[in-house]
């Protein structure tokens, strides 16, 4: 592998693993999925990541997802010094809260009321909540590969054979929590009629540019799919824009697709760095949470106000041009890399502000052709990039996450660093 210094970052993890379980706080940290060590992080400037040895890096997690302006922004920062300066945490109403709110709902036709959380898994938790609270129905129609954060009964799998109900996706879900979850496979409209057909669910929870198995966009009409079977039904449609809201487009895949939801699902950009996130929908469906209506939520540091000042100065910063911009770096970065790829199959899949690279012969469309990928050779490939000055997500199943503090020279250095670690894997024959 090209080289890289990891001593203090040896250390670090040495001594992390005996206080932290794994030696991180989230698990896709280890960089156990490429097969190596994780590696510290001193700060971050920009487009790039500087780690405790020195190494430097064009970063493409930024965070997974909400450092849409880079790291550092300084109008981020300013917001965030001026309100930690004022006090971190109230338990009281602020007017960051009402702002934010309305930038939002600006931005999100569908969204005219929200309830902030301080993070996605809450978000989703509470969404489903408030489906079948509205709905008065138990089940939810999730898709595989798609992640609402680790809520019991959303870490389902589907079960096996003729088996509809999903089975735990980890020790510690119940068999209950899990069976209220049918899981079914990604862009298969036959399984979804039946799913619904069958279940009547209280709602169908997606998300409208799924990342979380790499980026596997929705076929054509396969989101109308789901508004249709949803309206027919009786069921809600939850969108998990946690990801792709406020980053695809202003109003998030919601405005780029013209599908819009009954709830949505917010994250990630939304806090612009800070713990924030958010659900909303209509005024009635929203009104009633509580204080509201009788389904209770809440949080000590919900609409904490340093995270809404960030959240707030991120938003503001985001206008047409913005948009603009990210796509078309996003649109370089993945054409190059087909380019850089050579003889080498790998599928480039990408949307505005987001790309996968996947090892894989053809079109990853669903969950199970994204595991069918080359594991092995991406691995290598990351391992690569990381020895060449380029910080990947270290997940086959992840999304890169392009920001719009990425300038020409990072893109140019990114598909420099990429060519050559392409041509340092072995040459594996083609599979049949
Ligand atoms: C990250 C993510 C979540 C969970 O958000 P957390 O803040 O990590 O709890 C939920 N849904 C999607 C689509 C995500 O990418």
């Amino acid at each position: 592998m090209a080289s890289l210094t990891d001593s203090r970052s040896a250390e670090l993890y040495r001594r992390a693993q005996s206080r932290l379980p794994g030696g991180v706080n989230s698990p896709v940290r280890a960089m156990g999925a490429i097969g190596r060590d994780p590696l510290f992080i001193d700060r971050g400037e920009g487009a790039e990541l500087i780690d405790v040895d020195g190494n430097r890096f064009v970063d493409y997690v930024c965070s997974w997802g909400p450092l849409i302006h880079g790291h550092a922004h300084p109008a981020v920062l300013d917001a965030v010094t001026a309100a930690a300066a004022k006090g971190t945490s109230f338990g009281a109403p602020t007017a960051g809260e009402v702002e934010l709110a309305e930038e939002v709902c600006s931005r999100v036709e569908s969204v005219e009321m929200l309830r902030m959380t301080s993070s996605g898994t809450e978000a989703s938790m509470t969404a489903v909540r408030l489906a079948r609270a509205a709905t008065g129905r138990e089940k939810i129609i999730k898709f595989a590969g798609a992640y609402h954060g680790h809520v019991d009964g959303l870490l389902a799998q589907a079960g096996s054979g003729l088996a509809t109900q999903a089975l735990p996706a980890s020790p510690g879900v119940t068999k209950g929590a899990a069976g209220d979850t049918v899981v079914i496979a990604w862009n298969d409209p036959d399984a979804l009629r039946a799913a619904v057909a069958e279940h009547a669910p209280a709602a169908i929870i997606a998300e409208p540019m799924p990342a979380n198995m790499g980026l596997v966009p929705a076929r054509a009409g396969f989101l109308e799919l789901l508004r249709e079977q949803a309206d027919a039904s009786g069921a809600l449609l939850i969108l998990d824009e946690v990801i792709s809201g406020f980053r695809v487009a202003r109003g998030g895949a919601q405005e780029l697709t013209g599908v819009p939801a009954d709830i949505t699902v917010m994250g990630k950009v939304i806090g612009g760095g800070l713990p924030a996130a958010a659900l909303g929908g209509s005024t009635e469906l929203m009104r009633m949470l509580a204080p509201a209506g009788p389904v209770y939520q809440a949080g000590t540091l919900s609409g904490n106000p340093l995270a809404v000042a960030a959240g707030l100065a991120t938003l503001r910063l985001l206008d047409e041009g913005s948009y603009v911009r990210l796509a078309t770096t996003t649109d370089r970065l993945a054409e190059g890399l087909r380019t850089a790829a050579g003889g080498h199959p790998v599928q480039v899949q990408s949307a505005p502000g987001l790309l996968t690279v996947f090892f894989s012969e053809g079109p990853v469309e669903s969950f199970a052709q994204a595991q069918a990928c080359d594991l092995e050779s991406h691995a290598a490939w990351c391992r690569e990039l990381l020895g060449r000055g380029v910080y990947p997500p270290p997940s086959q199943f992840e999304a890169w996450f392009p920001s719009l503090a990425h300038g020409e020279e990072q893109i140019e250095r990114t598909l420099l660093a990429a060519e050559a670690a392409f041509a340092a894997l072995p040459v594996r024959e083609p599979t049949a």
